[in-house]
């Protein structure tokens, strides 16, 4: 047993570790999330068919897409919702990075890299950052790059305006609102560029667009997009 594994172990020993979906006690092989709870998650199988698929189809027309996907369907109450609500509210920095390993070695499988020059978490607002203090799409970003090795780029858009909660707004008001939201600081590092946005949930869509035309005002720029969860109308 090597040192790594023994601390390991000895952690597990003193402070289990659980799966945060079903809450029982993790193996010293499994991550965050255990195996019976991984085999059960409602997978969009997406990558399969990255080019067409009711992600991508979503930013067609909007943005230089090229392909997109998502790990599971994301209802709220749903098991899988408890990934999503650990990662963000319970300060699961290890859920975010885990996940995004996890997904990285399927998504390799399927050449859903190929071609892609570097990761751009979608950003947090500077008020929302220091309120939560980590942004979680920022971690599954780690642990994409952990497979791949792909370069995370986290000073080439800013999240700008006051970000509340935007839940009176109305639909207008909220696209509105995201249009500004996104500043381009150093265009020339992804000029010419094939880059993997990657958000922890999707549901319409706007906020990826935002950021990624903001980025495409780089020139040249590709877009491919990957987030955990994904949830369809
Ligand atoms: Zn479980």
């Amino acid at each position: 047993m090597g040192l790594r594994e023994f601390l390991r172990r000895l952690f597990d020993f003193l402070a289990p570790r659980l799966c945060c979906i079903c809450q029982t006690r993790l193996d010293a092989h499994e991550n965050s999330v255990c195996e019976d709870c991984l085999r059960n998650l409602p997978y969009t199988m997406y990558h399969t068919k990255a080019l067409n698929n009711p992600l991508a189809r979503l930013f067609w027309k909007r943005i230089n897409i090229e392909r997109a996907t998502a790990l599971f369907f994301y209802y709220p109450r749903s098991e899988a919702a408890n990934i999503i609500y650990d990662m963000k509210y319970h300060g699961g920095r290890d859920i975010g990075y885990d996940m995004g390993r996890y997904s990285a070695l399927w998504l390799e499988k399927h050449h859903f890299f190929e071609g892609i020059d570097c990761i751009i978490p979608v950003p947090l607002s500077r008020k929302r950052l220091r309120k939560r203090g980590y942004n979680q799409s920022e971690d599954i970003a780690e642990g994409l790059s952990s497979v791949t090795h792909l370069p995370i780029l986290t000073d080439v858009v800013r999240r700008v305006t006051f970000h509340e909660s935007q839940t009176h707004l109305s639909h207008f008001q909220r696209q509105e609102n995201l249009k500004d939201a996104f500043q381009l600081r150093h265009p020339e590092k992804i000029t010419d560029k094939h880059i993997l946005v990657v958000d922890d949930v999707i549901t319409s869509g706007a906020t990826v667009c935002a950021c990624a035309s903001v980025l495409e005002k780089a020139g040249e720029v590709k877009i491919s997009v990957f987030a955990l969860g994904f949830t369809q109308d």
